[in-house]
């Protein structure tokens, strides 16, 4: 299958080009990305024009829960901790293995739609999670999700490590990782085991870390540490790490951590919407560590649109720094991109527009209104596009999404 796209405008994020350029075909070639040039002349099985449009990559959420999408919106006036022991818990003991394809069916049309072409999940029941991965083709980095305060953590570890062993080389979309829920749900006899499964298959780790004040105060206690980052400092060693959230860090606590092999997914609308507070994403870049975007559960992150993240992520740096020179809006596209991949380990595949690359691209209309005129190509992807703006999405070589109709 040969797909040619016409006259795109192109962000590819790629070191080696220009940060923009006009009229530029790309040919694809089944899951590759074959050629970019202008005026390619190859017969082509699909051709798109996308003049005037803007072509650029899939975008890559770093955490989220899929299934979530069924409590979207159900939460206004609640912390973290009530919220979940209150709300979340109880409910997803009711859960059935339908409830679970269902939502994850909406979740992944519904970042489709919005132009994500990768995710990061943390959940349960993940066979029902994989079959709509695979029937929606979305890019997927999934675990089972690891705690030990229920009393079943072993039984959680056991599942999760048949799931891996079950999915070694198997799928190319899709690819498990070991997920650990948090400090606060892991015991210190439990983390190390989590930890270590990551280590003995070579697999991405994750937990969501410093939230709110409320968990590091119990990090502090359960530990029994000064700062939260000597509990990763003392287990994690090389493991690739991303941290959900990392909202309530110390100066000591990044000191620890840039010594680490770590990524931060960086969830603003969820921290705001719990009352969390405001990370320090532009000390953490300053500092060289990895900064991704995610859009944590829908229950508390309200969608998967990751281009409100980024309007969102970009505005608060300058505003809570009082510097807008802060986080241009370039550096903002590619903590939504390629930042994403290297949080994963998958930079050298996805996260850009490269020859040899998968073909993992999304096409956005740009001509509405509310974005133009364009002063800005950058500045307007930031902070004029909406999500539901991207007109044709293309993952692994595939087209889910044409002019704006979801075709999975
Ligand atoms: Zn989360």
């Amino acid at each position: 299958m040969k797909i040619l796209i016409k006259h795109c405008n192109l962000i590819s994020v790629e070191p080696d080009r220009e940060l923009y350029e006009k009229d530029i075909d790309i040919l694809i070639e089944n899951d590759i990305i074959k050629k970019i040039d202008k005026n390619i002349n190859e017969d082509a099985d699909k051709i798109i024009d996308a003049i005037n449009k803007v072509v650029m990559p899939g975008l890559i959420n770093t955490h989220a829960h899929i299934p979530m999408s069924i409590f979207k919106e159900n939460l206004d006036g609640y912390s973290l901790q009530e919220w979940l022991t209150q709300k979340i818990w109880p409910a997803e003991e009711k859960l059935t293995d339908e409830d679970i394809y269902k939502a994850s069916m909406m979740s992944f049309r519904e970042m489709i739609r919005t132009g994500t072409t990768t995710i990061v999940d943390m959940y349960f029941m993940q066979n029902n999670i994989i079959k709509a991965a695979e029937e929606t083709n979305v890019r997927l980095e999934l675990t089972r999700t690891l705690m030990d305060s229920d009393g079943n953590g072993d039984k959680k570890l056991e599942e999760l490590e048949n799931l891996i062993k079950e999915f070694q080389g198997k799928e190319e979309n899709i690819t498990i990782n070991v997920g650990a829920h948090a400090l606060y749900t892991c015991s210190e006899s439990y983390l190390p085991k989590t930890i270590e499964l990551a280590k003995k298959y070579n697999l991405n780790f994750q937990i969501h870390f410093c939230e709110n004040t409320q968990e590091v105060e119990d990090i502090k206690k359960d530990y029994n540490v000064k700062n939260p980052a000597e509990v990763l400092e003392k287990y994690l060693g090389s493991t690739n790490s991303i941290l959900a959230h990392a909202v309530k860090l110390t100066d000591t606590d990044i000191e620890k951590m840039k010594k680490l092999n770590i990524s931060i997914s960086h969830c603003p609308i969820s921290n705001l919407k719990l009352g969390c507070g405001i990370a320090r994403i532009s000390k953490l870049l300053d500092e060289g560590i990895n900064v991704s975007l995610g859009t944590d559960g829908q229950g508390s992150g309200s969608s998967l649109d990751l281009f409100e993240v980024m309007k969102f992520t970009a505005l608060l740096q300058k505003g809570i720094n009082e510097n807008p020179k802060l986080l241009p809006a370039y550096e903002i596209i590619k903590m939504a991109t390629i930042n994403g991949a290297k949080a994963i380990r998958k930079e050298q595949k996805i996260g850009s527009i490269k020859e040899g690359k998968k073909a993992d691209i999304i096409i956005i209309d740009m001509e509405n209104p509310v974005i133009m005129p364009i002063n800005d190509i950058f500045s307007a992807i930031v902070y004029n596009v909406k999500g539901t703006d991207v007109d044709t999405s293309i993952i692994n070589g595939k087209i889910v999404m044409e002019n704006k109709k979801i075709k999975v």
